[in-house]
């Protein structure tokens, strides 16, 4: 292992989008402020990612570090040094235009379809990351930890434990385990690691190349972003096949669960906001419902309980659910307010809800962070119905925001929310359940004195990342020491 000439170890972050430059999920949130604690906190830290357009047109400070000839990946990369803006944290970006150049999200085109070279990009991600934490690095810093998320970095460790000589020890941090990143054999034919990797053992996926499994296999530790999601993924259904390797990697398995951006999700200081508000001057959140709904063209009332979602429209999150049980809700005084994308079925089922509700149900097909805020702050109740939630921020903005969520108990959502002190959670993922549990958020709601409480015990919650980003550091020591 690289020797750290600080007291605390040198990490490289590896990732693929970081808030504010590209977002398409929490991830993106995590990779934005994790590191900036772990800075403020004295790590030594560098954060790798892809130079996609709107990465090269926002990072700050851009410096030519190197340049890559011949990877397997692309004839010619360009590596550059940058900082993050907002936090100054300091990026290393992968600059390869046939990779990267191109317009829609960092997995998929426009129409949604992944991008066909997916294993080729985040192959060169992947390799740049390991380049870094070995000897054949062109950089003065040294790693002494390579932090991988998700499968997009996931054939770092493979990569180098492969490698020779001195290298950085390997964390691969598990944001999802439903994304595995699992390509066909012949993509394995063009990364060069050893063909016995290409086993159970190793990499092999049912016959597949994955790269989370290439990262499970072969880091030195596992994590992953709540403790109740590290015992649910080993075993069914939540471990999506990996429960077996996981089960066996227990000792190695942590779960740290997410912190949010306290600055960036504060009501008393959002400029997205309508009007600031704090537990003290409560006044400022009926500004901001009323806002939203002239927004979402809603009927204009103080008193009717507002419900939020926001999502990504998938399985995953259970807005299946919410169609399902909506006609019955709306029988009673409530308005709905959903923001989201995806899955084009549930997408169509949200704008029929929409237009046969009009005044009562506000539906915004897109991704539109500042409204996101203001749904936070404008909704009284926010809908987490999640079948499974690796963390789950949502929950945590809610809570800060006075808008105490409705929450399914799994993972991260069982870890972070209260049932009866600063939210709503419910049991079993079924329509009846859900419908109950919004039934006793809606009695709760009625009785001011009870709801006043609710929001109060919610707003005065510390869900900064000091103590998890605490957690991380006295991890990255144990497994140095070791
Ligand atoms: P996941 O990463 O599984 O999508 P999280 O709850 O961990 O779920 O994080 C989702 C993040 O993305 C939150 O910050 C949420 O507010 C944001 N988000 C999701 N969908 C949208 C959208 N359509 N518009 C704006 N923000 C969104």
């Amino acid at each position: 292992m690289a020797a750290s000439k600080s007291k605390n170890p040198q990490v490289l972050f590896v990732t693929p989008e970081i808030y504010p430059l590209i977002k398409t999920g929490g991830l993106a949130d995590i990779s934005g402020s994790l590191p900036a604690t772990l800075r403020e906190l004295g790590t030594e830290i560098r954060v790798l990612v892809p130079g996609y357009p709107k990465v090269l047109a926002g990072a700050k400070n851009k410096r030519l570090r190197h340049v890559f000839h011949g990877l397997p990946e692309a004839a010619e990369v360009r590596l550059l040094s940058a900082s993050l803006p907002g936090s100054g944290v300091p990026l290393l970006i992968i600059e390869c235009p046939t990779l990267y150049q191109r317009d829609g999200s960092p997995y998929q085109d426009h129409s949604g379809a992944d991008w066909p070279d997916n294993d080729r990009r985040f192959s060169l991600l992947s390799r740049v990351a390991a380049i870094l934490g070995s000897d054949a690095s062109p950089l003065a810093f040294h790693p002494d930890i390579v932090h991988c998320n998700d499968w997009q970095s996931g054939l770092v460790p493979a990569l180098l434990h492969f490698a020779p000589g001195k290298k950085a020890a390997t964390v691969m941090t598990i944001h999802n385990l439903a994304f595995q990143g699992i390509f066909p054999p012949k993509s394995f034919n063009q990364v060069g690691l050893p063909p016995e990797s290409f086993s159970i053992e190793g990499v092999e996926y049912y016959g597949n190349f994955s790269f989370l499994k290439a990262g499970l296999y072969y880091a030195d530790h596992i994590t992953t972003v709540s403790p109740t999601y590290a015992r649910e993924i080993q075993q069914e259904p939540l471990g999506f096949g990996m429960q077996g390797l996981l089960a066996k990697r227990h000792a190695s398995l942590t779960g740290v669960v997410n912190g949010i951006d306290m600055d960036d999700w504060n009501p008393a200081a959002d400029p997205r906001l309508a009007k600031p508000y704090d537990a003290g001057h409560m006044a400022g959140k009926a500004a901001n419902k009323r806002a939203l709904q002239e927004k979402m063209g809603l009927a204009i009332d103080p008193d009717i309980p507002l419900l939020g979602m926001i999502s990504r429209i998938t399985h995953q999150k259970g807005g299946d659910l919410l169609l399902e049980i909506a006609p019955q809700l709306l029988q009673e005084p409530v308005q709905i307010v959903l923001l989201g994308t995806g899955d084009a079925t549930l997408e169509n089922g949200f704008r029929q809800l929409a237009d046969t509700h009009p005044g009562s149900v506000g539906a915004m097909i897109g991704f539109d962070e500042g409204l996101s805020h203001l749904i936070e702050a404008g909704a009284d109740m926010f809908l987490m119905p999640s079948r499974f939630e690796p963390c789950g921020l949502n929950q945590m903005y809610s809570q800060r925001y006075g808008t105490p969520p409705i929450v399914h108990a799994t993972g991260g959502l069982a870890d972070t929310v209260e049932d009866g002190v600063s939210g709503f959670v419910f049991d079993q993922e079924t329509t009846t359940e859900f419908h109950r549990c919004i039934q006793r958020a809606l009695a709760a709601y009625r009785d001011k004195k009870t709801w006043r409480q609710i929001l109060r015990n919610g707003m005065k919650r510390d869900f900064s990342w000091t103590k998890s980003a605490e957690e991380y550091m006295a991890l990255y020591e144990t497994i140095l020491n070791k």
